[in-house]
């Protein structure tokens, strides 16, 4: 059953004053300003009359004038004026009002000089008392409301309380809908609903809309106070480290530099590809904040990529006669560097885009590798760099680590380029043999990418990510020895052989080259500190021993520095060196006079041997003693070495008889064979007939003689086989004063390679068989043989 309804009283016509954007509701007061003329008049009549009027919201609330009754809603409030308030000397008033019972209105009844309008009031019922649903309603709009003060901060004054207690649906409804904020619309619409459980309900709608707003409202805020926040935060911590950074005199960084590398990337003439590249890293480095890892990594990045010659080259100095005479200034002797360096500039001239060049300069220690490759790149006149690649077993060393890497880099490649500052510079890369290779990845596979002229010139590096070309650069490695270069390497190199210096070459090296560059590096000059040639040869056989100069040079340098010293401390002006004189500045010499001289020893034989560090003389010592036939092999030696000491022994017991052994030997003899210098391990098959010798020698008590030296493999029937390094073996026994060398047979066409003073020097005896070496070594013809 309905219990609401509506009741109709009676018409009556009220001066009107329409309303822009408020609202009155019965039992409620308003106050508000009334600045329209027409609504002025209205005012006056009101208040000549018995103070009622009509109030009505305007559908347009921004409208200025009232056409008709369609500008006006058609519900509104029957009032009382209760105040007047006028200003003197304005036009408007205030006034408050209350309003008294809602209206209809008919029809507008005048419009000049003011609005008035026929209003039928209309009594809204109470809702009965005790409902239920009326109560539901009020406690609902009471929870809403009790939300809607915490959330908006409206103070639930204590009147508003007092009606909440109230059981009048309606007039709850009016109450707290003139209380709150609403809109002027929502407000008429609840005028406009004269049944009062309906206007509750309708109320605690809104209520709740208005509450999802603020909850809306809230969490807006929320966001935008924690962003607000955060920016707050970041920039308080920028602020610091600003201030830190300043301290630590650091600040330049924080400039912001993205324009700047932009205008650097313009102004470096670079491949497209390079540039768009940077382009796109300096559009990342302008998104980092502040401070970052990544802007630091994407800096150093650009800096270097910057720094690398991409399109730099240098004009190659063509002219063969002047290279030559600069390679000549330089170095004496090494021939075959030279002359194929000006080979390749005159394939230059000829076919200028010639490619792919690389040298690989094999050779003991100190026989100039480097420096003549320093001195090609001078003289061709080309910027250079030199890596050394000893050790290193890291294929990110040749390549570069990737740029994610905490504290990546280029690789020594790249590093290389970036320092020479030319795309077409002499690269060394030294000790090329001495590259390691493990679970790191293995180094040569980076590196025969450098170096094949057949990829190179797109060669990746893992840090820059971009390819460059390396095909302009001249490739010069250095090794001392080609067994532990990785073949695949080797076989793209095209090798130059250092042999050694003879100790006439060491002469005029140490004389022409050597004393005036230390001379000049130690402030001297030409007479302050003479060195004559009966000096430095005794430096270079008793304070050296080597097939390169690098000691050599050292004691050059040592007596600089002595002689330096003792003109500062004013012991001398100047010093003039001559042979047997050098003890002062050198100290006793180190080796002793390897040249035995002619004095022919039983089981002693001067071997040859080669090494990594050139050619070395090696002796073997035998001895034989009464025993039970054992063998005994020391002196640090190897399996190959002990092997050829079993093959001598056999083929000494096979020809006992034409040797003069006697045959038992082996059974009622001990035999002893030791090779000095236990420290240094001795292997290869090149010592069988100095062993061979040393045995026959030891078991017939035929002496050896001491100005020959040997080197042979042999087999059990006495054959002589080919050796390997003789021009190394030749030089160490002329540095030893011997005068007879006695090398295989085969080797006899290796004897075009050695040097032509070496050769002038030595007595060459060929043997194919060990027959001829005995003869050769054995002085037989002394008598001795008889013993
Ligand atoms: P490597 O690289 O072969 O080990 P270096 O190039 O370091 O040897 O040479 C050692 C020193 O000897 C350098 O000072 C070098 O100038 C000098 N040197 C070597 N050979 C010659 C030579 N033929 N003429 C002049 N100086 C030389």
């Amino acid at each position: 059953m309905d219990t609401e309804a509506t009741t109709v009283s009676r018409y009556q016509v009220f001066p009107l004053i329409p309303l822009r954007g408020i609202s009155v509701f019965p039992g409620m007061r308003l106050i508000f300003d009334v600045d329209r003329e027409e609504s002025l008049g209205a005012l006056n009549a009101a208040m000549e009359g018995d103070q009622t009027l009509f109030l009505v919201a305007q559908r347009d609330p921004s409208a200025d004038n009232v056409g008709g009754a369609d500008d006006l809603f058609k519900i509104g409030t029957v009032s009382r004026v209760h105040q007047v308030l006028r200003v003197p000397g304005e036009e408007g008033a205030k006034v408050m009002v209350e309003g008294i019972d809602r209206g209809y209105m008919s029809r507008l009844a005048a419009a000049k000089p003011y609005l008035s309008a026929q209003v039928e009031v209309l009594q809204s019922e109470t809702s009965p008392r005790g409902a239920v649903k009326a109560e539901a309603l009020i406690r609902q709009c009471y929870g809403l409301l009790e939300k809607y003060a915490q959330g908006s901060g409206l103070e639930l004054d204590d009147v508003l309380r007092d009606i909440l207690g109230s059981s009048d649906a309606g007039y709850v409804a009016d109450y707290v809908t003139q209380s709150i904020y609403m809109r002027y619309d929502q407000k008429q619409m609840v005028l406009e609903e004269l049944r009062p459980m309906r206007r509750l309900a309708l109320v605690n709608r809104l209520l709740r809309w208005e509450l999802d707003i603020l909850d809306m409202e809230h969490s807006i805020h929320e966001e935008t106070a924690k962003n607000m926040k955060r920016a707050q935060r970041e920039m308080f911590l920028r602020e610091q480290l600003r201030t830190i950074q300043a301290e630590l005199g650091e600040e330049e960084s924080y400039t912001d530099d993205t324009e700047e590398y932009r205008a650097a990337v313009a102004r470096a003439k670079l491949p497209k590809e390079v540039s768009a590249k940077l382009y796109k890293e300096i559009g990342r480095l302008a998104k980092q904040p502040f401070g970052s890892a990544e802007a630091a990594v994407i800096r150093t990045y650009l800096d270097i990529c910057l720094e690398i010659p991409w399109e730099r080259s240098t004009e190659d100095n063509l002219d063969t006669e002047a290279v030559r005479r600069a390679l000549d200034a330089d170095h004496f002797g090494l021939e075959k560097i030279k002359k194929r360096v000006l080979e390749y500039l005159a394939v230059r001239k000829l076919a200028p885009d010639q490619k792919g060049t690389i040298l690989c300069l094999l050779g003991p220690p100190g026989t100039g590798k480097t420096s003549i490759a320093l001195s090609i790149a001078r003289a061709m006149g080309r910027k250079m760099c030199r890596i050394s690649l000893g050790g290193i077993h890291d294929e990110a060393e040749i390549r570069g680590h990737r740029k994610t890497y905490v504290g990546a880099m280029p690789g020594r490649i790249m590093t290389g380029i970036q320092q020479a500052g030319s795309r077409n510079p002499v690269m060394v890369l030294d000790e090329i043999d001495k590259l390691g290779s493990d679970y790191r990845g293995d180094p040569s596979a980076a590196l025969l990418e450098a170096l094949d002229p057949e990829q190179n010139s797109q060669f990746r590096d893992h840090f820059l990510e971009l390819p460059f070309d390396l095909s302009e650069v001249f490739f010069i490695t250095t090794a001392n020895t080609a067994d532990t270069i990785p073949p695949a390497l080797l076989d793209r190199m095209e090798v130059v052989e250092f042999a050694g210096y003879t100790d006439e070459e060491k002469l005029a090296i140490a004389r022409d080259h050597l004393l005036p560059k230390q001379r000049k590096k130690h402030g001297l000059n030409g007479n302050q500190l003479r060195i004559n040639d009966g000096a430095m040869r005794e430096i270079i056989a008793r304070y050296t021993r080597e097939s390169g100069v690098r000691l050599l040079e050292q004691q050059i340098a040592a007596v600089c520095r002595k002689t330096a010293a003792g003109i500062v401390e004013g012991q001398f002006k100047s010093k003039y060196l001559r042979a047997g004189s050098l003890e002062e500045f050198l100290g006793p010499a180190k080796y002793r006079d390897q040249r035995t001289g002619g004095q022919a020893e039983v089981g002693l034989v001067h071997g040859l041997a080669w090494t990594r560090v050139g050619g070395e003389m090696l002796d073997a010592e035998v001895g034989v003693m009464d025993g039970s036939g054992k063998l005994e092999l020391t002196g640090n030696l190897g399996d190959v070495m002990k092997e050829s000491a079993h093959a001598a022994m056999s083929y000494i017991r096979a020809h006992a008889a034409e040797l003069g052994v006697e045959p038992a030997f082996y059974k009622n003899k001990d035999i002893h064979i030791h090779f000095p210098e236990g420290a240094v391990p001795k292997d290869g098959p090149s010592a069988g007939v100095t062993i061979c010798t040393g045995l026959v020698s030891a078991l017939t008590g035929v002496p050896v003689r001491q100005d020959v030296a040997m080197t042979g493999e042999i087999t059990l029937r006495g054959r002589v086989l080919p050796i390997g390094g003789l021009r190394e073996k030749t030089m160490a026994a002329l540095r030893a004063g011997i005068h007879t060398v006695i090398i295989p047979a085969e080797n006899e066409p290796d004897l075009a390679d050695i040097d032509p003073a070496v050769r002038a020097a030595l007595n060459f005896i060929t043997a194919s068989r060990v027959e001829t070496v005995l003869d050769a070594a054995l002085c037989r013809e002394d008598g001795h043989a008889e013993d």
